[in-house]
């Protein structure tokens, strides 16, 4: 699709930039292999992890890649594979997939805490009431399974999950046999 006369259009002669350069001018600060994000509102350091290829947000889940940024910011873009695509669509799907699965996880969070802080008032008058200390038990079992599935799915301790097609392994295996159905 893309032809000769596409490409011409473009008024800046630098083809292929590194991710570095268009993250800069897409205004994000760089700081080795993180950035902070142009997008998040507020203060927002170091949340984006990337790679020559991708660029992902962990707090907004803004992501972009290196064909996307390219093209808004007018360098000329050579057409892309399809071996290139099926991956960038596969890369789009599974972040909606961390996504939809990091809402259903903290919903489940705040409800069980809010019910844990619910039962924490209803035994301060009645000691003997087993709801209230299953709620509480409930809350306590779930809480660091919940926050690990949390952290896990912000990448928050595996920011260097871009850095190899391979992580995080257990997600994208579960992910793709989800998948797999379809
Ligand atoms: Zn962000």
């Amino acid at each position: 699709m893309t032809n000769q006369s596409s490409l011409s259009r473009h008024k800046t002669n630098i083809s292929n930039p590194d991710m570095e350069v268009l993250l800069k001018k897409s205004g994000f600060a760089v700081r080795g292999n993180r950035a902070d994000c142009a997008f998040c509102k507020g203060t927002a350091k170091a949340t984006v992890s990337w790679n020559s290829e991708v660029a992902h947000c962990h707090r907004c889940h803004w992501s972009g890649n290196a064909r996307t940024l390219s093209r808004k910011l007018g360098f000329a873009v050579s057409p892309e594979t399809a071996a290139h695509r099926e991956a960038r669509v596969k890369a789009e799907e599974f972040s909606t997939w961390i996504n939809s699965k990091h809402r259903i996880i903290s919903d489940r969070y705040r409800v069980l805490g809010r019910k844990a802080q619910l039962a924490k008032e209803v035994l301060k008058q009645f000691s003997d009431c087993d709801p209230a200390w299953t709620a509480l038990a409930t809350f306590y079992n779930e809480e660091s399974r919940l926050t690990a599935s949390l952290e896990t799915l912000s990448f928050e301790k595996t920011p260097e999950w871009l850095e190899s097609q391979a992580t995080p392994v257990g997600l994208f295996k579960e992910w793709e046999t989800q998948n797999a159905v379809r």
